[in-house]
Parts: structure tokens; C-alpha cells; sequence
């Protein structure tokens, strides 16, 4: 059975999702505020967490980044209301995979939250999904090998983690930060420069023109986006 993770304050909402999550067939569990949130998701494991954005102690924001960079891959939709900055709760900075303006209907939830639940599932298994052609590039992500043609290419262990993370999170704007977190972790991390360092040197690789890439596209002030249709 899929277990959901609510974190919302509003009693009525929390009663009325759990309520229908469970007819649905889910197994539900809920947090009233950001931190006994965050408490759950590093201590349990849940197929998804229903995110509200203004909650006590701890914003729904925060909640998001501090689970990701103790590297819960859990996929998170976020419940907003009308108004917040929903440029933010895509996840440009948060890492949420998805969200739901208030009011919504539970339909339109329940929708969201199957697409949601499956692509996080194809992501983290298959085999069929770590190789993938990408511009000139064959790349396995599972054996860290990349063809062009039958010719070996040689990426390194960076520029491979970087394509990889750039890959599950494509058509969508990846922030520098974002990668730091991913692909350096919070101990150590360069700086944005190297990145575009790395950047530059898979672009080289992969890229027909470097001069004017098609594949890795540079989003001005906040970071990268790998375009493949
Ligand atoms: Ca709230």
C-alpha cells in the first residue's frame, strides 16, 4: 500500500484529504506543523508528502530543502494558496516535484498525485531508464559509460553526476545551488564557477555547436536546463 505523507495545519483540510486518500487506498499518515514534518520524512519512508507552503515552525519551503539536502528522494507536491509565489513552489529552489493551488479538487489531487507517485517510480528503477541517448551521447548511468557512435567518450564521475541529475529533473530549470546539493552534498561544496566549469566541458561532449547549445540550455541568474523532447 502507497503511503502519503500530509503536512498541513488546517484541521478541515488534514480531515478532509485523509478521509479521501484512504478511500482512494492510501495509507496516510500526518504532520500539523513543519518540523514534526521534517521529523517524519528523515525518519520514515513515504511514497509521497502533500507539502502545504504556510505552516508553524517550520514553512513548507524550508521543510522542502532541508529533506533534500539530507537527500530524501521522496517526491513532494506542495498545497498553496492563491497569491504565494508559485515560481518558488515549483521548485526552483526547493526541489518539489509538483504542486496544487488551493482550492483544488480532489480529482484534480488525486491526478497529480498518481502521475506524481509513477514518475518518481520509473525514475528510481528500470534498467531501460539508465541508458538514454542524450544530443550525440549514448550514457549509461548505471556502468558511468558514454558512447558516440561505438566510440567510447570519457565523462568524469562529476560531469557524469551532473548529466544524471540534470537528466531526472529534464525540461526543468535546475539551479546552481540545486547541483551543489545533489552532486557535491552540503559538506563540501565549490564554487558555482566550477559548475559552470563542468558545465562548459559537458557541452563539449554532447553538444553539436557548443558555441550556441541546444541541449544544455543556461537559465540566466539561476542555473541550467537540460532540453530533450
Ligand atoms: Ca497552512
Amino acid at each position: 500500500m502507497e503511503k502519503i505523507l500530509i503536512v498541513e495545519d488546517e484541521p478541515d483540510m488534514v480531515m478532509g484529504l485523509k478521509d479521501n486518500l484512504e478511500f482512494e487506498g492510501y495509507e496516510v499518515d500526518i504532520a500539523m506543523d513543519g518540523e514534526e514534518g521534517l521529523s517524519r520524512m528523515l525518519t520514515l519512508k513515504y511514497d509521497l508528502v502533500l507539502l502545504d507552503v504556510m505552516l508553524p515552525k517550520l514553512s513548507g519551503f524550508d521543510v522542502c530543502k532541508k529533506a533534500r539536502k539530507n537527500k530524501v528522494p521522496t517526491p513532494i507536491i506542495f498545497l498553496s494558496a492563491k497569491g504565494e509565489e508559485l515560481d518558488k513552489v515549483i521548485g526552483l529552489e526547493s526541489g518539489a516535484d509538483d504542486y496544487i493551488t488551493k482550492p483544488f479538487s480532489l480529482r484534480e489531487l488525486s491526478a497529480r498525485i498518481k502521475a506524481v507517485i509513477r514518475r518518481s517510480t520509473t525514475q528510481f528503477s528500470g534498467n531501460d531508464a539508465d541508458q538514454v541517448v542524450i544530443g550525440k551521447l549514448k550514457v549509461d548511468f548505471n556502468n558511468y559509460t558514454a558512447y558516440e557512435g561505438s566510440e567510447p567518450i570519457k565523462l568524469s564521475l562529476k560531469e557524469h553526476e551532473i548529466l544524471h541529475h540534470l537528466w531526472r529533473n529534464k525540461n526543468r530549470t535546475v539551479s546552481r545551488d540545486n547541483l551543489l546539493d545533489s552532486v557535491w552534498g552540503y559538506d563540501f561544496q565549490p564554487t558555482t564557477r566550477t559548475i559552470d566549469n563542468f558545465i562548459l566541458k559537458l557541452r563539449q561532449k554532447i553538444e553539436e555547436n557548443t558555441d550556441n547549445p541546444a541541449l544544455i540550455l543556461t537559465v540566466h541568474g539561476v542555473g541550467y536546463k537540460l532540453v530533450m523532447g
